[in-house]
C-alpha cells in the first residue's frame, strides 16, 4: 500500500455520474477496501513493529514480553505470557546507607515511591490496562533490592495492616492472584526471617489472603506446574516454566526429584536460597536465578557456588538475567560456558555492578563461542566514576567505562519480545526518565535456539 493510492483516493472522492447505481455500489465497495488498505493495514503493521521514538507498541496475544523494568532501585520484571497470563518478579526499592552516588538515581525521579512507578508502569503495560489484575507475584529472595525496604517513611496502606514498601506497595494498588515465594508459610529458612521487611510483608499476605482471596505458595523446585498459563494453556503448548532451584536444592532433571547442594551445618546464605527458573516458549529459553553465586573465595566451601549446580540442568539458554546484578561474585565460567546466552540483561542499580571479571567472562569467546549483547538498566550515572576507580583501580575503571558505553544498551527499561510461537525475539530498550515509553533503540530480531 503506498501513500500515493491513499491519497489519490483522497482526490477522487465520488465515482463519475455515468458509471451508474451499480457503478455506485462497487465504488463503494472499493472505498471500504481503499479504507482498510489505508488506514487498517499500515496501523496493523505499525502496531507489530517497535519504532524508535515511539511508544511501545502493546502486547499481542501470541507473544510472549519480558520487561526488566528500571527504577533505579533493584531487580523487578513483569512478564506478559503468551495468552495473557501476567507474572511480577521482584518489586525492588531498597533503601541502604551508601555514600553519595555509588547508587544508581531514582527513576523517572524520587516524586513518587518505587513502587508508585512500579505499578504505574504495570498498568501501562498489562493486556488489561488499569483493571488488570497479576496473575502471579514472585519474590526471588528476601532483600530490599528485591521486594522493597520498608522504613519509618513507609506510608501505612489505607487498611493499616502494613506499610507500602515495593512488593507491599505494588499488591496495595494492583491485585496479585497468587503470591510465590521461598519462605511461605513458616518464613523459617534457615533460620527465622524476623526483620521488618519480612514481617511487614507476612502482615500484606496475611491481610490479602483474609480480604482479597490471595492464593500464597512456596516456591518448589523441580515443578512444572506451580507458574502456568491461567487463561489459554490450550493454545500454546510450547510454553513451559521450570522451577530450578530454591533454598539450596536444585532439580535434578528427573520428574520432581531434587538434590540438596548444602550441608546441614552451612545452610545456604540468602542469596543463595534464591529462586531459580528457566521459561521455554518453542525454542526460545529464558534463566533468572535471582542473586545465586557462582565465583567464591579459593579456599570457601564449594557448595556455595551455585550456579554450577543449576546451569547443566537448565542448559542453552537465549537470554538470561545475570545472577547478582552481574556483582563479582556471579556469572563464573562454567555458567555462562553451559547457558550460552545470546542476550545479557543486567539489573544494575550500584557501582559494583557488573564487576570487570564479569564483564570479562560474558564477552569472552573461549568460554563460550557466538555473538552476543549486553543490555543494562543502567549506565554512566553523574558521580559513578570515582566509585568505579574505588571499587575496581584507573586501569579496570577506564575499561569497564569503555565497556559499558559500547554495551548495546546502558540505560532504560529492558524489554524482550519473543514472536508468537518462540522462533525469533526482539530487545528493545524504552526511555526511562520519564512515562513516555518511548523506544530508544531495537535490537533484532534473534533468531531462537540459535546458540544452543
Ligand atoms: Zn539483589
Amino acid at each position: 500500500m503506498t501513500n500515493s493510492m491513499c491519497r489519490e483516493r483522497e482526490q477522487n472522492p465520488l465515482p463519475p455520474k455515468h458509471w451508474g447505481v451499480r457503478g455506485a455500489v462497487l465504488t463503494g465497495l472499493v472505498r471500504i477496501l481503499a479504507t482498510f488498505l489505508c488506514v487498517a493495514v499500515p496501523a496493523i503493521m505499525a502496531q507489530s513493529q517497535p519504532t524508535v521514538g515511539e511508544p511501545l507498541p502493546p502486547w499481542e496475544p501470541g507473544m510472549l514480553d519480558i520487561h526488566q523494568i528500571n527504577i533505579g532501585k533493584g531487580d523487578a520484571a513483569l512478564f506478559v505470557l503468551p495468552d495473557g497470563t501476567t507474572m511480577l518478579l521482584d518489586a525492588g526499592a531498597t533503601v541502604r546507607d551508601r555514600p553519595p552516588h555509588y547508587d544508581a538515581p531514582p527513576l523517572p525521579d524520587d516524586s513518587r515511591r518505587p513502587g508508585e512507578w512500579l505499578t504505574r508502569y504495570i498498568h501501562d503495560f498489562h493486556p488489561d490496562g488499569e483493571d488488570g489484575a497479576l496473575d502471579y507475584g514472585v519474590i526471588s529472595h528476601f532483600h530490599g533490592d528485591h521486594m522493597g525496604t520498608v522504613t519509618d517513611d513507609s506510608p501505612l496502606a489505607e487498611s493499616e495492616a502494613y506499610r507500602l514498601a515495593g512488593i507491599t506497595d505494588v499488591g496495595n494498588a494492583i491485585p496479585i492472584r497468587t503470591m510465590i515465594d521461598r519462605g511461605w508459610p513458616d518464613y523459617d529458612f534457615p533460620e527465622p526471617l524476623d526483620n521488618r521487611m519480612v514481617n511487614n510483608y507476612r502482615d500484606f499476605l496475611a491481610w490479602h489472603a483474609e480480604h482479597a482471596d490471595m492464593d500464597i505458595e512456596r516456591f518448589e523446585a523441580g515443578r512444572g506446574d506451580q507458574i502456568v498459563l491461567r487463561r489459554a494453556p490450550e493454545d500454546y503448548p510450547g510454553f513451559a516454566l521450570r522451577n530450578i532451584a530454591v533454598n539450596g536444592e536444585v532439580w535434578t532433571g528427573e520428574d520432581l526429584e531434587v538434590r540438596n547442594r548444602f550441608p546441614e551445618h552451612d545452610p545456604p546464605s540468602e542469596n543463595n536460597s534464591s529462586i531459580a527458573f528457566r521459561l521455554r516458549y518453542g525454542p526460545f529459553a529464558y534463566f533468572n536465578g535471582g542473586d545465586l553465586n557462582g565465583v567464591i573465595p579459593e579456599h570457601a566451601p564449594k557448595w556455595r557456588d551455585m550456579e554450577s549446580a543449576v546451569a547443566w540442568v537448565t542448559g542453552p539458554v537465549d537470554v538470561h538475567a545475570l545472577n547478582h546484578h552481574g556483582f563479582r561474585d556471579a556469572a563464573n565460567s562454567f555458567f555462562l560456558s553451559v547457558l550460552q546466552p545470546r542476550i545479557h540483561i543486567l539489573a544494575v542499580y550500584a557501582a559494583s555492578h557488573p564487576g570487570p571479571g564479569v564483564m570479562r567472562r560474558m564477552m569472552a569467546e573461549d568460554i563460550y563461542t557466538g555473538p552476543r549483547d549486553v543490555f543494562m538498566t543502567n549506565g554512566l550515572w553523574d558521580g559513578r566514576r570515582p566509585h568505579l576507580v574505588d571499587l575496581f583501580g584507573e586501569d579496570d575503571a577506564e575499561w569497564l567505562e569503555e565497556q559499558i558505553e559500547g554495551a548495546a544498551a546502558s540505560q532504560g527499561h529492558i524489554v524482550v519480545r519473543v514472536e508468537p510461537g518462540g522462533e525469533s525475539y526482539r530487545v528493545i530498550v524504552l526511555e526511562d526518565s520519564d512515562e513516555s515509553r518511548r523506544v530508544l533503540s531495537v535490537h533484532g530480531p534473534f533468531e531462537s535456539g540459535s546458540g544452543a
